[in-house]
């Protein structure tokens, strides 16, 4: 994981998912009665006392102020002081002015980042007891109001005034040819680019609340799921969170030889109820009564799994549940309206998902995800799957996930060697220059970075937390348990350090702060696995064969065809969403469930064989997370991208710091700045080739 504190004020505005960037942004056009004249008089003050070399950046720059000044702003003499005053009308000026604004604004995201993880170091860390005033603290982030205030004291106008706001488009086509000079200038512009008033982003983070309170309730008691003949296939107090635990269900069904395929075709059932909403409202986290998925009869619960009293507002009827997921979704999407008006560049949640935070555009992720679904390696794939299964296939196989490779290695052995090399996270920390080193990393390099990252005790499994200024540093949680680390915690420290070192560089190494990071965050877990995929080797162990290799990109390519489709249905239905503003939740559930039949019956009926199944409809992400899942497929192509990239070169520790400073530019650029390509489905699609080729050598 990734820290969501953003790297510099830019990306609290384009990198956190779902509504959390959602903060201030641009004004609606302002009509103030006085703006027009105002104008006019200063741009022909400001030609005339700077020359005409400035007159467009004049006009950009007056426009860029108008369109985000409100009349809480103050008035025309007010409006007018500012623009005489901070235009920056000969170079010399503009570069201090530019100089300024990037070392102050490194500082402020610098410090506010750190104030964070001071107060979130109980939170994060194994450091004893949680008191109730600690998660205030960890709660609290003092970066909240900086938007505004810097509104309210005019320092974004000064922004505006002098650095230019930029469509994607431009950064598309003209990005290419820009200096870095000119990049950081569009990214320090970009973070003004908006200002959404305070009820607005309000509304938003209730609407996000309330969809992420109804997902993480939504519970079902598998005990109580029964058959014709009453009986309960699974064991008592399972709990399962949809879609999450149900699908990982399904995935660990597999290897239950006698009861797997019942288990995950009642499964299949709970999920499609879900969708449709003819689950009965009753069997929504309630363990007190039985459910019989494919009649939807509900009874008492004949028997008890838990010391619960039964919820007193639960009647036992099948009553379906009233469309409820479907409301939810409209309130989010009703609420992520309220701000188009404030947002001129981008003037949908749909144009501010591509346009801003992916930075590629919708038409083009829509092409990729299609070329990787309707691949002719689909159906090979598909029949291999079946073959291995021994029966035709069923929906719910889209999760199969019966490539992965068993370890070669006991995990009692693993744990074993790491537990002896690593018996505290002080050993794991004297030891990063030699993990590094034998990663591929020069021992200078290995240094230096070993120098920029501090192991911490980390409360759960561990995470990587960068720094947002170049004085501070890395920060790399890891679990380590009184036995020591085991190798689980071993394997995720190896991933959350790849982070801590793509962090280290793309802060440190990058030419400009305001260029800090990645594009988005698939750039670094892609990093991040690259380095835990040889973690085995850091160990003095073989690495998986060519053979595991190959089942493991099978695997990955699977996942990619499942998860394409939910991102193509989620596209859909918030397309649909802005088409039919004014539609109830019920017209909205109907919808959806044609939507998800709909990309079903094009990808997956003629592999499949059935028809008008609405499996892809069951994501929660697709309830609470603002148009995210196109962000899972796009993270895999990106991988593979990566992946590629470094077989091929063979020298993982200079590559891996070459592309890691390019920086936060567009998606495409850095990817063909470090591959030579822009990003997209071949590298997934070649690898998927060779692998099922690999597979069936005899
Ligand atoms: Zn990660």
């Amino acid at each position: 994981m990734r820290t969501l504190l953003p790297v510099l004020l830019i990306s609290i505005l384009c990198t956190t998912p779902a509504f959390a960037q959602e903060h201030p942004s641009s004004a609606a056009p302002s009509n103030l009665s006085w703006m027009t004249d105002s104008m006019v008089k200063l741009h022909l003050e400001l030609v005339a006392k700077y020359g005409d070399a400035q007159r467009d950046r004049i006009g950009r720059g007056l426009h860029q102020v108008m369109e985000h000044w409100r009349p809480e702003d103050g008035d025309a003499a007010v409006f007018e002081d500012v623009v005489r005053t901070n235009f920056a009308g000969d170079q010399a000026t503009l570069d201090t002015m530019f100089n300024r604004f990037e070392d102050l604004l490194e500082q402020l995201s610098g410090h506010m980042h750190e104030i964070n993880r001071a107060f979130r170091q109980q939170a994060d860390l194994d450091l004893g007891p949680i008191l109730p005033f600690d998660q205030i603290f960890a709660g609290y982030d003092p970066s909240a109001h900086v938007l505004d205030d810097f509104f309210e004291n005019k320092l974004a106008f000064v922004v505006l005034l002098n650095f230019p706001l930029t469509t994607l488009h431009e950064r598309l086509t003209e990005g290419p040819k820009w200096t870095r000079r000119q990049w950081a200038e569009a990214r320090l512009a970009q973070a003004f680019s908006k200002r959404i008033p305070a009820d607005v982003n309000l509304a938003i983070a209730q609407a996000a609340s309330q969809a992420d309170q109804y997902i993480s309730q939504y519970n079902i008691w598998m005990y109580h799921l029964v058959d014709d003949k009453g009986q309960r296939l699974f064991p008592p107090k399972l709990r399962l969170l949809s879609h999450w635990n149900l699908r990982d269900e399904i995935k660990a069904d597999y290897s239950d030889k006698q009861n797997g395929l019942a288990k995950q075709s009642t499964i299949q059932q709970v999920m499609e109820r879900i969708v449709t909403q003819t689950i009965p409202q009753a069997v929504v986290d309630n363990p007190s009564v039985d459910w019989n998925p494919f009649t939807n009869d509900v009874k008492p619960a004949a028997e008890k799994d838990t010391d619960n009293p039964a919820p007193a507002d639960k009647k036992i009827s099948n009553a379906p549940e009233p469309s409820t997921r479907y409301q939810k979704l409209l309130k989010t999407f009703q609420a992520s309206k309220k701000a188009d008006p404030y947002s001129p560049t981008a003037p949908t949640l749909i144009d501010r998902r591509f346009d801003e935070d992916r930075e590629i555009p919708e038409k083009r992720v829509e092409e990729m995800l299609v070329q990787v679904l309707s691949s002719p390696l689909v159906p090979k794939v598909a029949k291999l799957i079946q073959l291995r299964l021994g029966r035709p296939l069923e929906p719910f196989d889209i999760w199969y996930d019966g490539f992965l490779p068993r370890g070669v290695y006991p995990q009692a052995e693993l744990d074993a060697i790491v537990s002896k090399r690593y018996p505290t996270p002080e050993a794991y920390q004297k030891d990063i220059p030699n993990i590094l080193v034998k990663l591929g990393f020069s021992l200078e390099k290995a240094q230096y970075l070993a120098n920029h990252i501090i192991v911490d005790p980390a409360r759960g499994s561990g995470h990587a937390m960068g720094a947002e200024m170049r004085s501070e540093k890395a920060h790399l949680r890891t679990r380590v348990e009184k036995t020591g680390m085991n190798y689980k915690g071993f394997n995720i420290a190896v991933h959350e350090m790849g982070h801590n070192v793509e962090q280290t560089f793309s802060l440190n190494e990058v030419d400009h702060t305001l260029l800090a990071g990645v594009p988005n965050t698939a750039f670094t877990e892609a990093l991040a696995m690259l380095l835990q995929g040889h973690d085995l080797e850091v160990l003095g162990l073989s690495s998986p064969d060519e053979k595991s290799e190959a089942f493991r990109t099978l695997n990955d390519f699977w996942s990619t065809y499942e998860i394409g489709g939910v991102a193509l249905v989620d596209m859909a239905v918030w397309h649909w969403m802005y088409d039919h503003p004014g539609s109830t939740p019920t017209q909205l559930r109907d919808a959806t469930v044609q939507i998800a039949k709909d990309i079903w019956n094009r990808y997956y009926a003629p592999v499949f064989g059935k028809k008008d199944v609405v499996l892809l409809g069951i994501y929660s992400h697709m309830i609470h997370s603002f148009l995210y899942v196109p962000d899972y497929p796009i993270g895999h192509l990106i991988g593979f991208q990566i992946e590629k990239h470094m077989k091929k070169t063979g020298k993982v520790g200079d590559e891996f710091e070459r592309i890691a400073k390019e920086g936060r530019v567009t998606p495409d650029m850095w990817m063909i700045n470090a591959t030579g390509k822009p990003v997209g489905a071949e590298a997934l699609l070649e690898a998927t080739e060779r692998a099922l080729a690999k597979v069936q050598e005899k």
